[in-house]
């Protein structure tokens, strides 16, 4: 819930907990130099249409291969560049480089992109975007910015101003990880969005008969679709899954049973091969 308000914050540490203290602080500083070092990568998972499996487009995911201690996940590094300053820069290279791959693939495949609250609120965000858009020649309604309900909740309320200048761009708006944290119906009132990312949380196992989350899924959809919104459901790993999330209507789909996030020329080469078949894709490797 603190996700954000990090700096500056003071905390009481126990006597056990020091060592996982400056844990934090070598990682960081590692992390700060990861980028120049070459040790940050970005790989792509498909996005798949639910009716025609044809590919609509990749989610870009940065990875960190540390030098010792090998492969950081995101869910832990993008918290500490967010709290140590660095997530402005990892977050704009990470934009440049997958905007640089889409340029190589259809048009008709778009490239999501994830983008930080906190970068998000930066003031220079249209602008940085609008540049770099220009410079990879990508058409701007390629482009999907992944947005958590975090950007709602940060300090400093330039969020309308900025949504509606990136509407202008021609960009598209996603709203990632919903149902989680507050979800409240207000943030769907209050921005453009153009597609809902049902979390997997819900998403996972959600065909077994004593799940409740299949009734959650299909609320989802029903109000997407009366606000005229895509909605994936991120996390489909089973065929049975598969079968609810495709009955339930969601329109696209993302998880492992289409294909794990992948390096960027097993992406290139899906992107052209337009459709993809659940499992059928094998030759899924994470790169290094
Ligand atoms: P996210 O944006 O919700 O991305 C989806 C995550 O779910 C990815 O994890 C993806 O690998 C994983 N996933 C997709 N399908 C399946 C599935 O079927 N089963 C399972 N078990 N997992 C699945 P990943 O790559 O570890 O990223 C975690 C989070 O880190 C992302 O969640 C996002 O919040 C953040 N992140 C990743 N890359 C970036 C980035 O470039 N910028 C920012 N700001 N955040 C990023
Ligand atoms: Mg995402
Ligand atoms: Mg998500
Ligand atoms: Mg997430």
């Amino acid at each position: 819930a603190a996700k954000g308000a990090g700096r500056g914050k003071h905390c009481f540490y126990e006597p056990a907990m020091h060592s996982e203290a400056s844990d934090r602080q070598l990682l960081e500083n590692d992390l700060r130099q990861a980028l120049e070092r070459g040790e940050l990568s970005v790989c792509y998972q498909p996005i798949v249409r639910a009716v025609g499996e044809d590919v609509a487009g990749f989610e870009a995911l940065v990875r960190w291969t540390h030098a010792s201690r090998g492969a950081i996940s995101p869910a832990k590094f993008i918290p500490l560049a967010e709290e140590c300053g660095m997530i402005g820069k990892i977050g704009e290279w990470v934009l440049k480089t997958a905007l640089a791959e889409a340029a190589r693939w259809p048009d008709r495949v778009r490239i999501a992109v994830n983008l930080s609250p906190i970068q998000f609120n930066n003031p220079g965000i249209v602008g940085v975007i609008d540049r770099l858009l220009g410079e990879s020649g990508v058409r701007p309604g390629r482009l999907e910015l992944e947005i958590t309900e975090g950007v709602f909740l940060a300090e400093g309320d330039a969020t309308d101003e900025t949504f509606a200048r990136l509407k202008n761009l021609g960009v598209r708006l996603a709203l990632d990880d919903f149902g989680t944290g507050y979800s409240s119906l207000g943030y769907l009132k209050k921005a453009p969005f153009d597609k809902i990312k049902i979390d997997q949380s819900f998403v996972r196992g959600a065909a077994s008969p004593s799940s409740r989350n299949s009734a959650i899924i299909r609320a989802i959809v029903t109000l997407a679709e009366s606000l005229n919104m895509d909605t994936v459901a991120e996390g489909v790993e089973t065929h049975d899954d598969l079968q609810l999330i495709r009955d339930l209507g969601c329109s696209q789909i993302q998880g492992y049973i289409f294909g794990k996030p992948g390096d960027a020329e097993i992406a290139g080469q899906l992107a052209r091969a337009k459709s993809v078949e659940a499992e059928g894709f094998q030759c899924i490797r994470e790169p290094r």
